[in-house]
């Protein structure tokens, strides 16, 4: 009998758990509605991009009112947030509520510490909203037209309140403001003519629109031109400093590591690869080199040999077709060896680049975003056409037959596109905005040593060194950013590390020279989300031994949709514990 009753009492307040917990559910469901709702009427240009069309016709004047309004958004919802305890909600919103307490955060972070809208002169730009609205195809091209009418209307207030804000820019943020808002004219200029003469609509409003655009051109113009006069007596570094680089990957990446601990862990896999490659490139030596004397120096040896092996590629205009054909192949791998389940009924269609993207060569994934749920998911493919015959050699030699195929397993399955369908199968509104960069690409980027550890490509040596000089771009990525934001270094020893220590081309190293000194944190995101998961993934195997279930692993690791590494291992460490 006391045996039944305590039965009934543990059952009983398991019950009484469980209610709380859905109960508390549900009422953070509808906060989440309300807190999104809010967030769009305060980045209403934000909501246009996210899919959300009701504010496509407001934009933001970027004054001192707008960032207090920022503030007081975030001061209000950091307080909502308090109001709800994290462990009686699902994974799901537990999730969501660390995410949403992160945006605010870093937001408050943003506007008070980091200050960019003082020193980023780039972040004022509005041609990239108008393009969005002249290439949607969400609603009529008179009904964007009107909205696009209305939303240029602030266009002057807005480049008069960047004047306002922009104390110390920096020289390259300053340059690269003057080369986007000058290049940026177009699209209210030759874009909008061309989308006018499609449309509908009379030719008085034609021609207001006409007219205000003209405004708005010269308002841009106009601060291109206030940019290039402005004195600036002490520019401000590119380089954020230690300080403030540890804040900003802290709010960026979200995790279990230390941006230094990153770093340091960056610095010895290079060593490992270097290793690794030496080996492979004596081994390919003779094959690839004949009977030529080795040479001494191993960096040497490695790029030779790799050099050699680049020549195998596929031709420009077989560059679609080839990616067409490996998708499947992909899948099939992916099947015949267990590593995770793909849903068939949701294939990717793989397709042409269209023409508002860059038109640069290169494969992307275009997802529906959260307020298009029903859309395909494209592969996109770039074109060659555009190229020079050197150009496209040169292009193709770096995505050559080896490379193409750790991209698609990247881009497409089972990295970015794979995970993309798993993370739709748990809605979250909140990570579909605010999803964690670092999980999305150190997922695709871990599932192409998982593919190749598995036995893709039959272990070939050429596939593996390759890869291996792929993946030094990542950890190169990371050590850079660091290197050139906390540790000063300069552009030649930068260009040393990417030319002669990550062995790319000269081009591709200018590229990420530029790209590390307008950006901060972003490039850290492949090699910290990959580590993450890798180092989970080995401490999971040493402490489950033969129990342990790779496909189970990945399955279980993508259902929690684009959240924070540290927060999912979490999880899953407490559900293996039987803590829940
Ligand atoms: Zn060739
Ligand atoms: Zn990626």
């Amino acid at each position: 009998m006391a045996l039944a009753i305590s039965l009934l009492l543990i059952s009983c307040g398991n019950n009484e758990t469980k209610t709380a917990v859905a109960t508390m559910d549900k009422e953070f469901d509808g906060y989440k509605e309300r807190f999104v709702a809010a967030l769009w009427k305060v980045y209403p240009g934000w909501a246009s991009t996210a899919g959300y069309h009701a504010y496509d016709s407001v934009l933001v004047v970027p004054d001192d009112a707008d960032r207090q309004r920022q503030l007081e958004f975030c001061k209000v919802h950091l307080d909502s947030l308090k109001g709800y305890d994290r462990d009686k909600l699902s994974d799901n919103n537990k999730t969501d509520h660390m995410m949403m307490q992160n945006q605010l955060e870093s937001t408050v972070w943003g506007i008070n510490e980091f200050r960019a809208h003082e020193w980023n002169p780039a972040q004022y730009n509005v041609s990239e909203g108008m393009a969005e609205l002249l290439n949607g195809t969400y609603d009529s091209l008179d009904t964007r037209l009107n909205s696009l009418y209305l939303k240029m209307q602030n266009i002057p207030a807005y480049y008069e309140a960047a004047k306002k804000n922009i104390k110390t820019p920096t020289a390259e943020h300053r340059q690269l403001a003057i080369d986007q808002n000058l290049g940026g004219t177009s699209v209210l200029e030759k874009d909008l003519q061309d989308a006018l003469t499609k449309s509908h609509l009379d030719d008085a409003k034609k021609q207001a629109i006409t007219a205000r655009a003209a405004t708005a051109v010269a308002a841009m113009k106009d601060y291109a031109q206030w940019l290039k006069e402005m004195k600036v007596d002490t520019p401000r570094s590119f380089r954020i400093g230690k300080e403030l680089y540890t804040k900003k990957f802290g709010y960026d990446i979200q995790s279990g590591y230390t941006a230094e601990q990153v770093y340091e862990k960056a610095l010895a896999h290079k060593k490992e690869l270097h290793i690794k490659m030496a080996v492979l490139a004596g081994k390919l030596w003779s094959k690839y080199m004949g009977t030529g004397a080795k040479p001494a120096d191993t960096m040497q040896l490695i790029r030779q040999v790799i050099d050699k092996i680049s020549l195998k590629h596929t031709h420009p205009d077989s560059f679609q077709t080839t990616i067409e054909k490996q998708i499947p192949e992909l899948t099939a791998f992916v099947k015949a060896k267990n590593l995770i389940y793909l849903d068939p009924s949701k294939p990717l269609v793989v397709r042409k680049e269209p023409a508002y993207m860059a038109g640069v060569a290169g494969a992307s994934i275009s997802a529906p975003g959260p307020y298009d749920k029903g859309g395909n998911t494209y592969y996109n493919v770039g074109s060659l056409a555009a190229y020079t015959p050197e150009a496209a050699e040169s292009f193709l030699r770096e995505y050559n037959y080896y490379t193409l195929q750790i991209l698609n397993i990247h881009e497409a399955i089972p990295g970015h596109y794979a995970q993309l369908v798993y993370s739709n199968q748990s809605p979250s509104i909140v990570k579909a905005i605010f999803g964690n960069g670092a999980m999305v690409e150190g997922w695709a980027v871990y599932t192409e040593l998982m593919m190749l550890e598995n036995g893709y490509g039959n272990n070939e040596d050429e596939l593996w060194l390759m890869y291996y000089k792929w993946n030094l771009r990542s950890t190169c990525n990371t050590i850079l950013d660091y290197d050139v934001h906390v540790n000063n270094m300069d552009k030649e020893a930068a260009m040393n590390l990417l030319v002669n220590e990550a062995f790319q081309q000269k081009a591709e190293a200018e590229g990420k020279w530029r790209r590390v000194t307008l950006s901060q944190v972003q490039l850290c995101s492949y090699f910290t989300g990959y580590t993450e998961i890798y180092d989970f993934r080995e401490a999971l195997k040493a402490k489950m031994g033969a129990k342990f279930d790779l496909k189970a692993f990945h399955e279980k690791l993508l259902s929690y949709g684009s959240a924070p590494v540290k927060n999912i291992r979490e999880m899953m460490e407490q559900e293996m514990a039987g803590k829940k």
